[in-house]
């Protein structure tokens, strides 16, 4: 077997150091090289500062035959990380006429005039393979030098993402033997219960020795089950993953929502386009989350109807239909209301579906018989209305957020099973 290929990651910036940006690309990096089979072996973070850019650069080439590196290809003055990368690796820039030229044409596009400073942009040195920047005008750089290989890439996230996946990836597969990756691994995730449900609900399988590694990690009401088999090869880890994975998924049956990178809404986005169903929402206390996670995902019009926020009483009688009685005799936060509000949007937008949820976010507003985190969630078909009462836990935006998943979810399994 050959050795694994070893990589450094740096990540430039002084507001990564500063603690006022996250730093994202560093994780996204590591484990896009990790599924490729590469081993991260150090991470450096540093700041727009030439000697300690250097001195990373310096160190990682020590390390590792892999270097990549994100932030710092922009215009301005601290962008310093191509210069001071190909001072390292002992190159020459020069002009490359052909980028100047994508760069006049993207400020053209945009009717701007190109500050002279951009100009820098399109430097490389002759032995660089540029790296196309769909998504902005900062291209990366991918540069084979004495058997090792520097990748730059730029900061914001969007482009340094997109650059990796159409770029970066093909050429470490075509430079580097990385068929040897001898793990295996993959996520599972699951709605509805918490971490220790799940880890209760896994205790057999959990507790069995096996080969495979598994890891509960618990976020806004999902939680992600990730399992890493190390077989004898690749093919064997493959084998036990498949075999694990089987067995969790019955345990878990249909609170299983999705793999990988699914996420709850995109998963319901499919379901929706699929079975060609259209979906209305009517919310309260979660003020339009719902409808922001439905149309963060590009082509939601298709099954989108829209959404209605309807805070006050006021608005649920006049916008939805709910009676003046049921709010009086039941409150706003009630089984009733909730169902008036998922059949009232239901009629007025002429859905397949609808969902709507009422109920107390707090700090403020909570009682003994309505605390704080109690939330009633309808879902709404032509003539039938489930709701569901929910005691979530936590403060205010973790109780919005929890409420528009758990009405995502609640729309899943009707889709996906005919019955929540
Ligand atoms: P630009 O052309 O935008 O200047 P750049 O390649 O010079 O691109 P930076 O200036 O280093 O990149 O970063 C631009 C923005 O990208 C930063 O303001 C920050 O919000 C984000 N960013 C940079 N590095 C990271 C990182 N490691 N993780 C997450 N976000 C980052
Ligand atoms: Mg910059």
């Amino acid at each position: 077997m050959k050795a694994m290929l070893h990589a450094c990651i740096i990540s430039t910036g002084t507001e990564l150091l500063l603690g006022s940006t996250i730093d994202s690309n560093c994780n996204f990096l590591s484990q896009k090289l990790c599924d490729l089979g590469v081993r991260v072996i150090a991470r450096f973070t540093v700041g727009d500062n030439r000697e300690q850019i250097s001195n990373a650069f310096n160190n990682a080439l020590k390390l590792a035959d892999l270097v990549i590196c994100s932030g710092g290809l922009g215009p301005t003055l601290d962008d310093l990380t191509k210069e001071i990368a190909c001072e390292v690796a002992g190159c020459q820039m020069e002009l490359v006429e052909e980028e100047v030229k994508h760069l006049q044409e993207y400020f053209a596009r945009r009717k701007r005039k190109m500050p002279e400073a951009n100009l820098k942009q399109a430097l490389f040195p002759p032995e660089a393979i540029i790296l196309k920047n769909s998504k902005g005008t900062a291209p990366g750089m991918y540069l084979k030098k004495d058997g090792k290989v520097l990748v730059l890439l730029p900061g914001p996230p969007r482009e340094m993402q997109a650059i990796y996946l159409q770029e970066v990836e093909a050429l470490l597969e075509r430079d580097f033997c990385l068929d040897d990756k001898q793990s295996a691994s993959c996520t599972i995730k699951v709605m509805g219960p918490g971490e220790s449900q799940v880890d209760e609900m896994l205790m057999d399988i959990i507790n069995e020795p096996r080969g495979c590694s598994l890891a509960l990690l618990a976020q806004d009401g999902e939680v992600h089950i990730k399992l890493t088999a190390e077989g004898e090869n690749a093919e064997h880890s493959k084998q036990i993953l498949r075999e694990i994975s089987r067995r969790i998924e019955n345990n878990m049956d249909r609170y299983v929502f999705g793999h990988d990178e699914e996420s709850l809404s995109g998963v319901v986005a499919k379901l929706l386009v699929n079975t060609g169903k259209r979906l209305a929402v009517a919310e309260s206390c979660s003020g339009g989350l719902l409808a922001q996670m439905i149309t963060e995902l590009p082509g939601s019009s298709r099954y989108f109807w829209g959404s209605v926020t309807s805070y006050s009483n006021d608005a649920k009688v006049k916008l939805l239909g709910v009676k003046e009685e049921t709010l009086a005799s039941y409150g706003a936060v009630s089984p009733e209301t909730a169902e008036e509000m998922a059949r009232g949007i239901l009629r007025k937008s002429g859905c397949d579906f609808s969902l709507a949820i009422t109920g107390i976010a707090g700090p403020d507003g909570g009682t003994k018989e309505k605390p704080v985190g109690l939330v009633y969630i309808a879902l709404a078909a032509k003539e039938d209305c489930i709701v569901k009462e929910m005691h979530f836990a936590g403060a205010r935006e973790g109780i919005r957020i929890l409420s528009a998943k758990t009405a995502l979810d609640m729309l899943r399994r009707q889709l996906q099973y005919g019955g929540i």
